[in-house]
């Protein structure tokens, strides 16, 4: 991951230019993408059933800059946003129809299994243990967990530094996993916004999850606070559906497949992560 550069600058002018126009800062979205007309699935399928119904919900986060976080008008924006909007559009449902739910991370796989949601698009790492009790498409973006410290803090270089100290994440996420393997000393919580006061305070001495995840707080948080910039996991984000749904998680992979060659991901991700950061590479869909 890499900061783009300029971006304090740009941040204000963004910043300037929402207070001109009377907006609130909720982020820019890709509405450019075309909605299939009247698409055809073969019947029985979550393709077919949702194509129908002419809706779909899906589970983001809410507090996440950058991939999924509420705007003025109540609905998400973010990366993982533009990605559920991709897929609703090959299923023939516009942006106005899909119902966006919040997901924390300790609840995906729950909201999955007990079909609150039809997907989870909300930095979602692919995982063995998950596996078990959901499925995934993807990834459609590699991320890697990191530590956020206060502005200055040079004495954290990466999580070998933690000696125990204390630091905060979130239940139910990797990082909370991974984390455990540098201190015993975690406070977990529910949303990494959460995490923020803790920090402000000096409860904890950073806070851990993954790069971008953090790169988006910083950003909403100019000058306060700063990513080490030292990843020491692969995240690889993955979009949560029921277990064993196979027809559906092809589905979404020709759907991600084909938003790598026609510039719909490129878009997705300019419009919304690549404000702040450098466009990627897609990563290959796994067809497990
Ligand atoms: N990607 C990690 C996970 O799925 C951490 C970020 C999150 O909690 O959403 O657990």
């Amino acid at each position: 991951m890499r900061f783009k550069k300029g971006l304090a600058i740009s941040a204000l002018a963004l910043a300037g230019a929402l207070v001109l126009s009377g907006c609130t800062d909720s982020g820019a979205s890709n509405d450019a993408v075309p909605v299939e007309e009247a698409p055809e699935f073969a019947a029985g399928t979550t393709m077919a059933a949702l194509a129908e119904a002419g809706e779909i919900t899906i589970g983001t986060k809410f507090d996440q800059p950058l991939f999924g976080l509420r705007g003025a008008d109540g609905d998400p924006v973010g990366f993982d946003v533009e990605i559920g909007k991709l897929i609703a559009a090959k299923l023939g449902i516009a942006p106005d129809k899909i119902k966006w739910t919040e997901t924390v991370s300790a609840n995906r796989e729950p909201f999955i299994q007990n079909g609150q949601v039809d997907i989870v698009v909300a930095t979602y790492t692919i995982n063995d243990t998950r596996k078990q009790v959901v499925s995934f498409a993807g990834p459609y973006y590699s991320a890697g967990q990191d530590l956020l410290v206060l502005a200055g803090n040079t004495d954290i270089t990466g999580p070998e530094d933690l000696t125990d100290q204390p630091v905060c994440t979130v239940s139910g996420s990797t990082s909370e996993k991974n984390i455990a393997e540098f201190t015993t000393n975690i406070i977990a919580t529910d949303t990494y916004s959460n995490c923020l006061g803790p920090l402000r305070s000096g409860e904890v001495v950073a806070v851990t999850t993954d790069n971008v995840i953090l790169a988006g707080i910083a950003d909403q948080n100019e000058g306060e606070f700063e990513v080490v910039n030292n990843p020491f996991t692969e995240e690889p984000y993955g979009i949560g559906l029921a277990l064993d749904d196979t027809e559906f998680r092809t589905f979404i992979n020709d759907v991600l497949e084909e938003s790598y060659d026609d510039g719909t991901w490129v878009d997705a991700w300019e419009s919304t992560a690549g404000k702040v950061l450098d466009t990627p590479k897609p990563p290959a869909v796994d067809r497990y």
